[in-house]
């Protein structure tokens, strides 16, 4: 009997989970994977490239859904889901992080009677602000199974009263970036493109809605980067609404080298040679510890919590680095998309 796994994605971050899943997925007997492109992020550089360079197989349906307001996008994207997932009756729904596409895959599926599993289930900012936020809880009250990284995801549940199906599996972007590191070294030639050198600068990404919304905040921001990029340069990959929030405000940053969104081998090769990090990314402040970069959050407030206490991570406004840096061995040993198929395969065959 063959188990048929719909799985969503729609953004660059859910690309690269699912690359470490899908991988697992493929190379297993008895599984078909059909994978369902919203279209949330579309520009190559943004999408085709992790496709390209994570080997994630073409989608079985691109919705071309992006743009307008968050009920709109969610809506449709609620629309199109439900009808794909008629068409194949898949017997689980595979969905990541807090997007959209997750909202809309959770909320399909769900009163489909299909079943759901969440991977980067339980995170918790606390801020009903963040639109990831809302997207986090609803799709985790919709999920049957919940895979968890950490156990303050797990307790983040549990005080919520969701107990049953919850496993914590460790982290799926260790998978991607154990997987992508040494390719990275070996091919990408980013620090010769950019005439940098190993350790002469930083990096940094910019994109959340609460930090490129505002123009006060933004131009606080950006003072506070070309004042730590004095010494050594801070190599800026630039989210599109980030470059839309820049020219919006006028602003041209000192010291920052702009260039666009690079794909996930430079991002690596980048972070791999860098002093620091700085990001309001959830995805790069683990992968700055993941290569050993301290990581400097331009957020109010993080859900990777173990990354504070351990002193890799920082608030940009909050208390200094504490000292010694640990380990988190909370983020597994590179094998949780392996962990996670167990689980799903388990609960198929139960
Ligand atoms: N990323 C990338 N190229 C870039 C910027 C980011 O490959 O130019 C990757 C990065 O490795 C990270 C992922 O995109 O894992 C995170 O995406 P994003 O910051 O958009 O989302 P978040 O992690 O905040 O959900």
């Amino acid at each position: 009997m063959t188990i048929r796994i719909a799985t969503i994605v729609g953004a660059r971050p859910q690309f690269i989970k699912a690359g470490a899943l899908s991988r697992q997925l493929g190379m297993t007997d008895g599984i078909e994977e059909i994978i369902i492109h919203t279209g949330q992020h579309f520009d190559d550089n943004m999408s085709a490239i992790f496709f390209k360079e994570l080997g994630i197989p073409t989608p079985a349906y691109n919705l071309d859904i992006h743009g307008g307001g968050h009920g709109e996008m969610t809506g449709r994207m609620l629309e199109k889901i439900e009808q794909i997932l008629l068409k194949e009756q898949p017997d689980m729904l595979l969905i990541y992080g807090d997007t959209n596409s997750t909202l809309a895959g959770a909320l399909a599926a769900s009163k489909m009677h299909i079943p759901v599993a969440h991977v980067e289930a339980g995170l918790r900012s606390f801020n009903r602000k963040m639109p990831e936020e809302l997207n986090r809880i609803v799709a985790d009250h919709m999920s049957d199974l919940l895979f968890c990284s950490t156990s303050t995801s797990i307790e983040n549940l549990k005080n919520e009263g969701i107990t049953s199906g919850v496993c914590q599996v460790g982290d799926v972007m260790y998978d991607a970036t154990l997987h992508i590191k040494s390719q990275a070294m070996a091919n990408s030639t980013i620090l010769e493109q950019l005439k940098i050198t190993e350790h002469g600068y930083n990096v940094c990404t910019l994109h959340r809605a609460e930090n490129t919304d505002s123009p006060e905040l933004l131009k606080e921001l950006i003072e506070f980067l070309e004042a730590q990029s004095q010494a050594a340069p801070t190599v800026f990959p630039v989210h599109p609404r980030t470059r839309a929030a820049l020219n919006r405000d006028g602003l041209v940053p000192k010291n920052l080298m702009l260039i666009d969104p690079v794909g996930y081998l430079d991002l690596n090769r980048l972070l791999a040679g860098a002093s620091a990090v700085f990001t309001d990314s959830g995805g790069l402040q683990k992968e700055a510890y993941f290569h050993r970069v301290p990581c400097v959050t331009l957020r109010s407030e993080t859900e990777w919590v173990e990354t504070i206490e351990a002193g890799w991570n920082r608030l940009w406004k909050g208390p200094d680095f504490v000292t010694p840096k640990p380990d988190i061995s909370e983020y597994g040993t590179g094998n949780a998309s392996k962990l996670i198929l167990e689980e799903i395969q388990s609960f198929l065959t139960a």
